[in-house]
């Protein structure tokens, strides 16, 4: 899993023919490896969990829990495993094999994603052994059986409003005056493509949290709403799923951060930002850059546009 948290189509390809597997035992069979890079040092628990997209990658994703923060703030396999998707603009997931049941928290997540009832799980457990297992279609249950009566994005939205993974450009732009700090540059266009690509329909509070390590990659999450408020994402959440996703080491690393959200919003990160970095990366530095919507007839808003 170098590269390490998505997988390309070439290359499921070329391990399913290595190995004989179909790709959905394929699928299964990475969840061992998936799991070896979960960062749980509460619980000691670690969950893996490997997505396949209608794009033919497969993406993996882990849980990771936080030292010295509620546990509230934990990040399960399966959010890590679609915010890792919606990173890497995949359309729509298909298939996941996971190591551990989902919880309930989860089963509500992937709500967001508008072909959730579809979405086939199979549970692993510790001792699946792909390449032993019969191709058997009927071991992956659809997430409907896992979450029957769901409350969902279509109780509350237009039916023609994006939903998770589905083309989005929140058509934000920055504030002016707002913008001026040139040393981060490079982050404040992270966050606010990030910004841009954020769902976050039940409050119209999108935002995005890009992070600088001490090597200068840049790593930058979008904030993720769920309908049912509670399993959201929150923005240092999402921005720490790419920081994992993307190869970064130690939190320690995380340097500097830049979060680009609305002014005046109902809701914000801020607070939280502040409190998650403050807690896992102390030596983090962190600003916040306001953005808004743009409006279509100010020229200076066009200009303002990174997108
Ligand atoms: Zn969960």
């Amino acid at each position: 899993m170098a590269g390490v948290f998505v997988m390309e189509p070439e290359e499921v390809q070329s391990l399913r023919k290595r190995s004989g597997l179909t790709t959905l035992q394929l699928l299964a069979s990475l969840v061992p490896q998936a799991k070896s890079k979960a960062r749980p040092p509460v619980s000691d628990y670690c969950v893996g969990a490997a997505g396949l997209g209608a794009s033919g990658r497969i993406f993996f994703g882990v849980n990771l829990e936080f030292l010295g923060l509620p546990l509230s703030q934990s990040v399960h396999a399966e959010q890590f495993l679609v915010a890792n998707a919606a990173l890497h603009g995949e359309s729509s997931i298909t298939h996941i094999a996971v190591s551990t049941t989902p919880c309930g928290h989860c089963r509500q997540f992937f709500q967001e994603i508008r072909s959730a009832p579809e979405i086939s799980i199979l549970v692993t457990g510790d001792g699946y052994d792909a390449a032993r297992a019969e191709p058997d279609p009927d071991a992956f249950r659809r997430i409907a059986l896992f979450l029957p009566h769901r409350f969902a994005p279509c109780d509350l939205l237009q039916e023609s409003v994006p939903l998770l993974l589905e083309n989005r450009n929140n058509r934000l732009v920055l504030v002016s005056g707002d913008d001026d700090s040139s040393a981060d540059r490079d982050l404040i266009d992270s966050a606010l493509r990030a910004a841009n690509r954020s769902h976050a329909p039940y409050s119209d509070c999108p935002s995005g949290l890009a992070l600088r390590a001490k090597d200068g990659k840049v790593f930058a999450g979008s904030y993720i709403e769920s309908a049912a408020h509670n399993p959201s994402l929150h923005a240092a959440q999402a921005a720490l799923v790419a920081f994992v996703a993307g190869g970064g080491g130690g939190y320690e690393e995380i340097e500097r951060a830049v979060l680009v959200e609305r002014e005046g919003g109902m809701v914000a990160q801020e607070g939280v930002v502040r409190l998650v970095l403050g807690s896992v990366a102390p030596g983090c530095s962190f600003s916040v850059v306001h953005c808004r919507p743009q409006i279509s007839v100010d020229g200076d808003g066009d200009a303002l546009n990174h997108n």
